[in-house]
């Protein structure tokens, strides 16, 4: 065990066994904590999509960053990620919704994205099994270079290759306190003890806002419950991922056939719960049918639930905090923490050493909030 740390990491999910590997790899000493294991938050309970496709500028900067990396990552941690480029579908069913996906697709191909509009006709073509007319689509955004991975496969290859590099991770482990002294970070207090380090990443998902008050510093942050099914595998007949922001719904066939939908409910309350309900089985599967008919007849497997970190303008909170030295946030990805995991990983180890950052990060600084500015990621299953 290293006796003083460089950087201890809070939480074992993509951000923090991501951030670990590109410490290790900068040859600084790092440690995870987790109180239960890698993957055991939102990671492991998400579909793994990846979209380029967003209302705001830095998160389209920064997706399409993460996808670079996301096309060499098998190759970079010699594991197999399922990394599969099928495009994201995202279907308009209002005027209103088309104006605004023409506005932002203009802006998503000035920074080099190639978005392009597609008639019902043309996403007729591209999934014959869709009932465009049916679900009332009056077209649809498309990005060929969207698409998902596998978040067990990316999660566990990040953790071992960190490891390969000397990162630690003490799994069952919970953090107890992050330890402020002289206005700057010490350590981290956990159940197996004090750890000293000069740096701490909070990356702890919905459990961050916690994590941070144990420094006195207070994050927007509220976790929301979002539930998931995966249906009995069939036969493979969807390439992209299909999402709708009217209808709050996304779904994507998996390599092994199932179809990995959710369905985010605009009035569920903030908190902690994880438990699996009726009304999600039965809005979605309906939804579901009513988008690809084909399916009515398909079994449910497996239905779960887990928590989005969500912050006021639906952005992530990236950077270190102005009032404890040392303390780093890489938190409140408010549903899109997966895609964004290797690049925020990845900033976040030029930050702590020291060297040029490949993004200006300023905009997901935890001060926008205390600055009072406003500009909204609007491109959210919320
Ligand atoms: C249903 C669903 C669908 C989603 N779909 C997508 C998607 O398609 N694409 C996408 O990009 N994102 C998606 N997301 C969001 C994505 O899953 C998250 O943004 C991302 O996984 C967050 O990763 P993380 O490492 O920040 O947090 P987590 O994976 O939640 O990890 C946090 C870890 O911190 C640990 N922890 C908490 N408290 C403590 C403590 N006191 N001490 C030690 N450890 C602690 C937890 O055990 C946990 O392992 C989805 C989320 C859900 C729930």
């Amino acid at each position: 065990m290293t006796e003083r740390l460089d950087v201890a990491v809070v939480g074992a999910g993509i951000i923090g066994s991501a951030t670990a590997y590109y410490l290790a790899a900068r040859g600084l000493s790092v440690a995870v904590f987790d109180r239960e294991y890698v993957t055991a938050g939102a990671t492991g309970r998400c579909p793994g999509g990846i979209r380029q496709q967003w209302s705001t500028e830095d998160n389209v900067r920064l997706m399409m960053k993460s996808v670079e990396i996301y096309e060499g990552l098998s190759e970079e941690l010699g594991a197999e990620i399922d990394f599969h480029q099928g495009g994201y579908l995202i279907v308009a069913k209002t005027e209103e919704e088309r104006r605004r996906f023409e506005d932002q697709m203009r802006m998503q191909r000035s920074l080099g994205l190639p978005v392009r509009w597609l008639e019902p006709g043309e996403i007729k073509e591209m999934v014959p099994q869709l009932d465009v007319e049916g679900i009332g689509a009056i077209g649809a955004a498309w990005n060929p270079t969207d698409g998902y991975a596998n978040p067990f496969k990316v999660t566990y290859a990040f953790a071992s290759a960190a490891r390969r590099l000397g990162a630690e991770f003490h799994l069952f482990t919970p953090v107890r306190r992050v330890v402020v002294e002289g206005g700057s970070v010490s350590g981290v207090e956990t159940d197996k003890g004090f750890f000293g380090a000069e740096f701490v990443v909070n990356s702890a998902g919905a459990w961050s806002r916690e994590i941070a008050e144990t420094a006195g510093v207070s994050l927007p942050n509220r976790p929301y419950r979002h539930e998931i099914l995966a249906t009995e595998p069939v036969r493979r007949f969807l390439e992209p991922m299909v999402i709708s922001f009217h209808d709050n719904v996304y779904f994507r066939q998996s390599h092994a056939g199932a179809i990995l939908g959710g369905w985010g409910d605009p009035n569920e309350p903030p908190g902690y719960n994880l438990s699996s309900s009726p009304k999600f089985l039965g809005r979605f599967s309906r939804l579901l049918i009513s988008y690809v008919p084909g399916l009515r007849s398909v079994r449910v497997v497996r239905q779960w639930a887990g928590l989005y970190d969500v912050t006021p303008d639906a952005k992530q909170i990236v950077g270190e905090v102005p009032e404890v030295a040392g303390f780093i946030q890489a938190n409140g990805f408010s549903g899109h923490g997966f895609m964004a995991g290797p690049i925020t990983a990845k900033l976040v180890a030029q930050l702590i050493s020291g060297e040029p950052l490949d993004l200006p990060i300023e905009g997901f600084s935890i001060e926008r909030f205390r600055r009072g500015e406003t500009g909204r990621e609007a491109s959210v299953v919320g």
